[in-house]
């Protein structure tokens, strides 16, 4: 960081991604992130960001303005993006991800939680645990929908419940799924 003899705290300038890039050393841009996050839940989780950059329009004098706009983009529209040195240098900046999952066969999905950058008030790790906090409940809560409503015909005829009607819960005990429901 360049010395402009003041803190940095008052100074926006020093809002930068490479916060993101401290927080997932194992990921050098947005779209590494969501492969790792897609990777390694059990229910495929997706994962969206919200950027803030400068918007310039007009051209002369008269109506030059200039503003913070925000925008989000949807996992693999995360390509988009480079890496974070790259979206430095363009002055695209991290706002929030925010995590969620569909669950396969079910109307809906788990919540949505967006995890807001607090590049003042936490460490790039407390951000990295943060995150990952939010992704566990994600997969507790995508887990908690498949068990409810994946049962597999054992399962149904074991809890009485007719599948032409509706969706059976998962029997833990079922021989035939092993607790593990099937794919509807
Ligand atoms: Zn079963």
């Amino acid at each position: 960081m360049i010395d402009k003899g003041y803190p940095p705290e008052y100074d926006n300038d020093h809002y930068d991604n490479t916060y993101f890039a401290e927080a997932f050393p194992d990921a050098d841009s947005p779209a590494e992130l969501y492969r790792q996050v897609y990777k390694y839940t059990d229910c495929g989780a997706y994962l969206s960001m919200t950027i803030e950059y400068m918007e310039v329009s007009g051209t002369c004098f008269d109506d030059y303005h200039e503003q913070i706009v925000q925008k989000t983009l949807h996992s693999d529209e995360s390509r988009h993006l480079g890496t974070w040195k790259e979206m430095d240098e363009r002055g695209q900046l991290i706002v929030s991800f925010t995590v969620g999952s569909i669950v396969e066969g079910v109307d809906g999905g788990t919540d949505n939680i967006e995890v807001e950058a607090k590049q003042l008030d936490e460490t790039p790790s407390e951000y990295r645990s943060r995150f990952y906090a939010a992704l566990l409940e994600i997969e507790i809560q995508a887990h908690s929908i498949w068990n409810e409503t994946h049962g597999c015909e054992t399962c149904a005829k074991h809890l009485g419940i007719d599948l032409t009607e509706e969706m059976s819960p998962v029997w833990t005990e079922c021989p035939d799924c092993n607790g593990n429901g099937m794919v509807i």
